[in-house]
């Protein structure tokens, strides 16, 4: 799918003429610290070149006309800036309607409808963000089209923090700000070093040598996942609850983990105990594959990679068998510094750095063990870093 296509495609269902913008997102993979974005603490994504377009096009009522080429099946979902039924639309358009619902809700007002074309080739529900794609996506077309209301001079973060907001409060998954923010602000061959506590953030070159990021999609759908990880997140903030009792901290993450082994007798429950450990360790691996990264040890990176998994499989438990033989077979294969599971867990995918030379029979090895065991396929996604949210320049022919 080109952007000629793209532009073909939006013509044949709204009709020629009028300003057509065109806008790109990328999906993101996180290459550690899983779990700690609304825990105050480390992650460490980067943006994929897989991502989500939009076409749009402002109208001059407040109706909203949506077809995404990814669900053919509901057409063109039509409904208007005056119909918010918060998340209750049970189709795709929550998305970008919860961002429209947010730019009013934090006083930007929309005046105008628009007609809007999405496709995009992120795996769906796999872990790799596309929702937080799709909704930066939909906060910078709205930017780029509305100079009032204070919308021009909207940073790529505020987009980034209406997005999280509109997965929160319209969607109702309460993911932290981690998904969306690497998503707007990706930068290509470099991960994001993101302290989500402040959102001060570094960008780290991505200097994986004869490596590469290969994701691994389980392709087991995450029934079930958005209201577990409501769950994990209530238990992080029993556990938060229980060691402010002893320290005067915010969030989990201001532990380190000597202080943590310190206190953490004041959390009798076994469950909350460990839920609290994962956390408090995995920022501390963060922070330690970042460093190790920067001094080109891929070992040691893949090492931390191989205990976040471990952490994620028994004390936070999120995994699953999917997951679990995914890593498990991955770490028996040759070339492989390590591989964890990545995003909400419970399926999705997990990412591994690989050496050039072992991707073949990585893919080869990973894949059919899985078939074996699990009983249908991965998929594999050799990863390219791309850049964050951009708008696309359609010409008069609709070429990029
Ligand atoms: P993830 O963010 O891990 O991919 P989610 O379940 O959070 O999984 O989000 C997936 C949902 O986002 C899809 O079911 C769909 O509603 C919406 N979405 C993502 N990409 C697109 C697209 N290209 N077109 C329409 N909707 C999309
Ligand atoms: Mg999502």
């Amino acid at each position: 799918m080109d952007n000629n296509n793209l532009l073909n495609a939006f013509v044949d269902k709204f009709g020629e003429g009028g300003d057509i913008r065109g806008y790109f997102t990328p999906g993101r993979v996180n290459l550690i610290g899983e779990y700690t974005d609304f825990n105050g603490g480390y992650v460490f994504p980067c943006g994929l070149t897989m991502g989500t377009y939009m076409l749009a096009r402002k109208r001059t009522d407040r109706k909203l006309n949506m077809y995404s080429l990814n669900f053919k099946k509901n057409g063109v979902v039509q409904s208007s800036l005056d119909e918010f039924l918060k998340g209750l639309e049970k189709n795709w358009t929550m998305y970008p309607k919860g961002v429209m619902w947010a730019f009013g809700e934090k006083g930007y007002e929309l005046n105008y409808g628009y007609d809007i074309l999405v496709y995009g080739n992120i795996p769906n529900g796999s872990g790799l963000s596309s929702s937080a794609s799709l909704e930066v996506l939909t906060g910078i077309m709205l930017k780029d089209m509305n100079s009032t209301n204070g919308i021009a001079g909207m940073s790529l973060q505020d987009i980034a923090l209406i997005g999280q907001y509109a997965e929160n409060k319209y969607v109702g998954v309460n993911c932290g700000i981690m998904d969306q923010f690497a998503v707007a602000m990706a930068k290509k061959d470099y991960a994001i070093f993101l302290d989500t506590n402040n959102l001060s953030f570094k960008y780290v070159p991505l200097k994986l040598g004869n490596y590469k990021i290969v994701i691994s999609s389980s392709n087991k759908k995450r029934s079930l996942a958005d209201s577990k990880y409501n769950e994990r997140r209530s238990q992080c903030e029993k556990a938060l609850a229980l060691l402010q009792t002893r320290k005067n901290i915010s969030c989990l993450c201001d532990l380190t983990v000597a202080d943590f082994n310190e206190i953490q007798d004041v959390i009798q429950d076994d469950v909350l105990l460990r839920r609290a450990k994962h956390v408090v360790y995995e920022n501390e691996r963060t922070k330690n594959a970042v460093t190790a990264l920067g001094n080109n040890n891929i070992k040691e990176f893949g090492k931390l990679m191989n205990e976040s998994h471990s952490s994620l499989r028994d004390d936070f438990e999120v995994t699953g068998i999917e997951l679990d033989t995914l890593v498990e077979e991955a770490e028996k294969c040759e070339g492989v510094a390590g591989s964890r599971m990545t995003g909400a867990g419970f399926g999705g995918c997990t990412v591994s750095i690989v050496r050039d030379d072992c991707i073949d029979s990585f893919i080869e090895q990973v894949g059919s063990v899985y078939q074996e065991k699990i009983g249908y396929c991965a998929d594999f996604y050799v990863a390219g870093v791309g850049d964050g949210a951009h708008k696309i320049d359609l010409d008069a022919r609709g070429l990029l």
